[in-house]
């Protein structure tokens, strides 16, 4: 299957429309401060056209002489098999993710921060929750001056029943003062500030950097992209957070997968790469799994 059917240009598309100016920020570097993240997963938004011509600049430097990083032996394979998989777009990160629960008709501003809240709730929540409490909110006015002026005992009927939803609360209210205090009403646009506010890390941080700025400036690694990155032998060695994975996948996987790499791999992860009980009598990959084959565990 073509790589560039599965991901359609929605996400890019939208996100540029509503960027306007505000969308020439600078790259982010990539200094954390890994603290805050408590678990978020996410519901992610990806699909653009993925070539070839970064791996093709990578063996002609390799031709040149120069050293040649370490790399899955069997990567492409791998990922070509999980494209295959994914071509139906049907699972559920396909029509719940951040962006698509994110009110597309609201102003930019309003958009970003649900972006955030949404990526917020979904922290071990699946994502038909996440959508249903987004949608609560939105029925009640979810931008930042309405949360604000919102209970915290309402916040939480609204929200109900998401995971860790008194946390939540608190994260939410806490970064919608901050928002409003410090940024204009808007979002932050790196990752550094991004990490900086309550219950957002790493992992968040570049998806919202993504869904709701259109930059790209690492891999967001949640549960499902740390497990099937493990199984699939992307780490160099097996890693034990999602963190280490993020490092570890950074290191070798040309960039330009970088955007919409989580998106695919949590697709297949909530249809077939499963937590336990993963379907690698179905999966394409069965004979260049590791996982499969008994060479890798999912224990550290
Ligand atoms: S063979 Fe099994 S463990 Fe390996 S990628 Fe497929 S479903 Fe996951």
């Amino acid at each position: 299957m073509s790589q560039s059917k599965y991901f359609s240009g929605r996400c890019v598309t939208r996100s540029r429309k509503l960027l306007g100016n505000a969308g020439n920020v600078s790259p982010a570097s990539v200094s954390l401060t890994a603290d805050a993240e408590q678990a978020e997963s996410a519901g992610k938004r990806i699909k653009r056209h993925l070539s070839v011509e970064y791996e093709k600049e990578s063996v002609e430097e390799n031709n040149e002489g120069k050293e040649r990083k370490w790399e899955p032996p069997r990567w492409k394979e791998q990922l070509n098999n999980v494209f295959t998989m994914r071509k139906n777009r049907d699972a559920p990160v396909d029509t719940m993710g951040c962006d698509v629960i994110s009110d597309t008709t609201a102003t930019p501003q309003i958009y970003r921060y649900q972006v955030l809240l949404s990526l917020m709730l979904s922290s071990q929540t699946k994502d038909q929750v996440t959508s249903a409490a987004m949608a609560k909110l939105q029925k009640h006015g979810c931008n930042i001056e309405n949360i604000l002026q919102t209970s915290d005992k309402q916040l939480g009927e609204l929200i109900y029943p998401v995971g860790f939803g008194k946390r939540k609360v608190e994260y939410i209210r806490r970064t919608s003062e901050i928002l409003k205090n410090k940024y204009n009403g808007d979002i932050p646009n790196t990752v550094e500030e991004l990490c900086s506010l309550p219950g957002v890390g790493p992992k968040m941080a570049h998806l919202v950097m993504k869904c709701a700025w259109n930059q790209v400036t690492g891999i967001g690694v949640d549960t499902h992209v740390h497990r099937i990155s493990n199984r699939l032998g992307w780490t160099q060695k097996p890693t034990n957070q999602p963190e280490k994975t993020r490092v570890a996948l950074e290191a070798w996987l040309p960039r330009e997968y970088w955007k919409d790499i989580n998106h695919l791999l949590v697709g297949f992860g909530q249809q077939t790469c499963l937590p336990v009980g993963p379907k690698c009598g179905e999966c394409l990959n069965r004979e260049i799994c590791p996982y499969a084959r008994g060479k890798r565990s999912d224990k550290k």
